[in-house]
């Protein structure tokens, strides 16, 4: 089958790699319906993750279930699935709890930008649709594998709700759809950080009510003014970077939650400076496989459309302009047709 392969910092090739196949009796193997890239795949593109070795890339899947393991029960060949960037067993305390991503069993998926994947523990990860998709509802089906749900994560997080104002930093694709979970839970007032106009669009789109330009100690004054001097009862942090955590925890108020997802490199976290800001802080690799079940029905239902992230289309041969498009920031999210 042809996989997309990164051997390093801009070079990614689409090759032919070793079949996906059944290694554990709870394994499954999927059909992709469509591959994509993901955000965080541009951080070993951008050199600042450093690879071992050659790496199969992609962590996003939804398709057919082609095989089953023995002892796969609650799919069967045929069967249209979506599942989790994070395998899960599903049945673990931590599992049981909601944090599907922290499950004792864990294993994190990589090779799904291919034509099949191997998808362990497949009883616990894969959550079956109502029946086969339209083809329309394969990009939001998609995207609900891991930007719409660590979206929706980052805004649980944030107690996104009735009455409540939310910003998001970060306007890419998670923090755009964690602009959707926002509006979908309840909240009163979505503020935006965005200085990127095609972006502000969707983010209105989405539920926004207010975009905020600024960033940094500007962003946060702004965020403070437009509540009162209180600050936001809820922050979605979709970036990962020292700048975006403090513009986060700064601009919520006292006893504010943050929703943090974006994944977290070179930040330094001051003791005593979080000590005085008194916030509730919960994130880490999203529990995708708590929401999936829902956000399938909403996106079945068509009362969501999270596809529109995906603003750039390629065949997977050309998996290595998509890279390109995204590290130059001509594309929010790109989709690849296998
Ligand atoms: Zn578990």
């Amino acid at each position: 089958m042809r996989g997309v392969v990164m051997y390093g910092p801009g070079d990614v090739r689409v090759e032919e790699v070793e079949d996906a196949r059944i290694v554990d009796s709870t394994d499954a193997v999927i059909r992709l319906a469509a591959a994509c890239i993901c955000g965080s795949d541009l951080w070993p593109y951008r050199g600042i993750d450093k690879l071992n070795g050659p790496a199969h890339m992609g962590h996003e899947y939804a398709g057919l279930v082609e095989q089953i393991g023995d002892d796969v029960v609650n799919v069967k060949v045929g069967d249209f699935v979506v599942g989790s960037f994070v395998a899960s067993d599903n049945t673990c305390e931590i599992c049981q709890a909601g944090y599907q991503s922290g499950c004792i069993h864990r294993v994190f998926m990589t090779g799904t930008q291919s034509e099949l994947a191997r998808i362990p523990h497949a009883d616990g990860t894969l959550v079956p649709t109502p029946g086969i998709p339209d083809p329309e509802l394969i990009p939001s089906l998609l995207a609900a594998s891991d930007v719409l749900g660590t979206g929706w994560y980052a805004a649980v997080a944030a107690e996104a709700g009735p009455g409540k104002t939310i910003a998001v930093v970060g306007d890419g694709a998670v923090g755009l759809l964690a602009i959707l979970a926002a509006k979908q839970l309840g909240a009163e007032r979505i503020i935006a950080f965005s200085r990127h106009a095609d972006r502000q669009v969707l983010a209105r789109e989405f539920g926004a009510t207010d975009i905020v330009e600024e960033r940094g100690d500007e962003g946060v004054a702004r965020i403070k003014e437009m509540t009162g001097g209180y600050g936001a009862h809820g922050v979605v942090e979709a970036v990962g970077t020292q700048e975006s955590i403090w513009q986060a925890i700064h601009a919520a108020r006292a006893g504010g939650r943050i929703g943090y997802v974006g994944i977290g490199h070179e930040v330094d976290l001051n003791g005593l400076d979080l000590f005085f800001e008194g916030v509730h802080l919960e994130g880490g690799p999203a529990p995708v496989r708590r929401f999936l079940p829902d956000l399938i029905q909403l996106i079945w239902d068509r009362k969501i459309d999270p596809g529109k992230v995906f603003d750039f289309t390629l065949p997977l041969s050309q998996a290595a302009e998509g890279y390109k498009a995204m590290d130059e920031r001509r594309a929010i999210k790109v989709l690849l047709t296998v």
